[in-house]
Formats: structure tokens, sequence, C-alpha cells
């Protein structure tokens, strides 16, 4: 079973990514994760998208979807998830010849909803462990020892710059002008599988699995 998590920014894709590799061993692919990763070792790549990352724009098609091929072409038998990629029509489209070089399939596009209020409250009181990816929230879900990550220990536990309020704007209106139209896209093809995104993750989990189960 190889699924897209896709919603606004926000939403829990990260977090619930997590959850389905470490229960379900499913690979994760994440563009964002893989942007990160390239500006924090200042890679050519890195240094290309870091205006966008930091601004909250999208990094330009060509960029990203030459990024997925690669990573598609490299991995390992088994179900994955895509989390954050396709975020328009146009890579959308770009993915279904990526899946058909590399002979795979996308089975279901999981689309988690929740309302704007709860995602700015979301994005902008969360905090991201710099070496592990490990995600917290001030009220939310902090610290447990208030100063390092609970999984790895680095002190490095910081806000990403696109969780400041100007990018959360830009990230809201990329996502509402850009992103969204991918819902007709998937509801078309049929696959497209809605998941109330609200609510504490481990509600959210068993919703994700009881659709992935059926
Ligand atoms: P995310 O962690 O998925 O919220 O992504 C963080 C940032 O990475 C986005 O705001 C974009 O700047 C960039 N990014 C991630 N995925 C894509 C994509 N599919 N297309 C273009 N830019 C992306």
């Amino acid at each position: 079973m190889n699924i897209l998590l896709f919603g606004p920014p926000g939403s829990g894709k990260g977090t619930q990514s997590s959850l389905l590799v470490e229960r379900l061993g499913m690979k994760h692919i994440s563009t964002g994760d893989l942007f990160r990763s390239a500006v924090k070792n200042k890679t050519k790549l890195g240094l290309e998208a870091k205006k966008y990352l930091d601004q909250g724009r999208l990094v330009p098609d060509t960029v990203t979807i030459n990024m997925v091929e690669e990573v598609l072409f490299d991995m390992p038998k088994g179900s994955f998830i895509l989390d954050g990629f396709p975020r328009n029509v146009s890579q959308a489209e770009a993915l279904v010849g990526l899946l058909g070089k590399a002979k795979k399939n996308l089975d279901k596009a999981l689309f988690l909803e929740v309302p704007t209020e709860d995602l700015v409250s979301r994005l902008s009181g969360r905090r991201t462990c710099r070496s592990c990816g490990a995600v917290y929230h001030v009220s939310g879900k902090p610290l447990k020892n208030g100063k390092t990550c609970d999984q790895c220990d680095s002190s490095d536990v910081y806000q990403r710059e696109d969780d400041k309020p100007e990018a959360i704007r830009t990230r809201l209106k990329v996502y509402a002008d850009s992103t969204s139209p991918l819902k007709d896209y998937y509801q078309k093809k049929g696959i497209l599988v809605e998941i109330d995104g609200t609510g504490r993750e481990e509600e959210v989990f068993k919703r994700i699995q009881s659709k992935i189960k059926a």
C-alpha cells in the first residue's frame, strides 16, 4: 500500500508519517525533510532551496521533481508514504510519469482536514529538533525536561524560519492557491480519502490506519 499524505501546513502530515514509519514500517519520502537536510548540509540543492523554504514559498517544480525522481529510484522495496509531494497539479502529473518509470503505484491519497484557526496555532507553537527532526509544541507537546529533545537529547530544538508569522501567512496562501486543487484531482482519480485531522495524534492515527486497512 503506497500512500500520499497531503493537507495544509500544520495538518500533521509529518507527525502521522512518523507513526506510520514506526508502527507499520513504511518508508517515508518527505520533500520538506529532504530540502531541510540539503539546506543544513549546504549542498548545491540546499543553497538553491533555502530562500524558498525561509519564505514559505514552493521550490521550483523542476528542482523538486528531479529530487523526488532520484529518491523513488533509490528506494528499497516496500510500502511508502509521500509527504509534501506533490504540492500542485503539475507535480501530481509529473508523479504519474515518475511512478510509471519506477514501476510503482499510488494506492490512496489521504487528505488531512484541519480548520485554519487550528493550523495557525499549531504552526506558530511548533518547535523542531534540528538533529533528529522530532516535532514538539510549546503548549501541546513540550519537551519533557524543558531543554533537550526527548528522542535524541540534542539541545538544538528551534522554531523553523517558516513557522514564523509572515511565512505562515505565505504558506497558507500557497496551500490554498496551489495545493488544495489536488483534492479534486485525486477525487477524479478515485483514490481520495478524507480524514478528520483534529484531535489527539493517536486518534488521527487510528482514523488513518482504518482507512489504510479498508
Ligand atoms: P514541509 O515540511 O512539507 O512543510 O515543507 C517545507 C518547505 O519545503 C515548503 O514550504 C517549501 O518551501 C518546500 N517544499 C516541500 N515540498 C515541496 C514541494 N513538493 N514543492 C515545492 N516546494 C516544496
